[in-house]
């Protein structure tokens, strides 16, 4: 398998997939120093937020 490139979603830093937790609000990996920041928690609400917007576009 390829060595799949990811990278935290909070900081934009290179990650190791397989060592790296992921946030299972929006499935996406994220390191050490952003897992549990208030950061973290921001970012989370803004991607969900975008998928919202996505979800019910038009509705309001
Ligand atoms: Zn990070």
């Amino acid at each position: 398998m390829e060595k799949i490139n990811s990278t935290c979603f909070v900081c934009g830093k290179e990650v190791d997939p397989k060592t790296t937790s992921k946030n299972l609000m929006v499935n996406l990996p994220i390191c050490k120093e952003c897992k549990g920041s208030d950061k973290e928690k921001v970012k989370v609400d803004e991607l969900l937020e975008g998928m919202a917007d996505g979800f019910v576009c038009g509705c309001i």
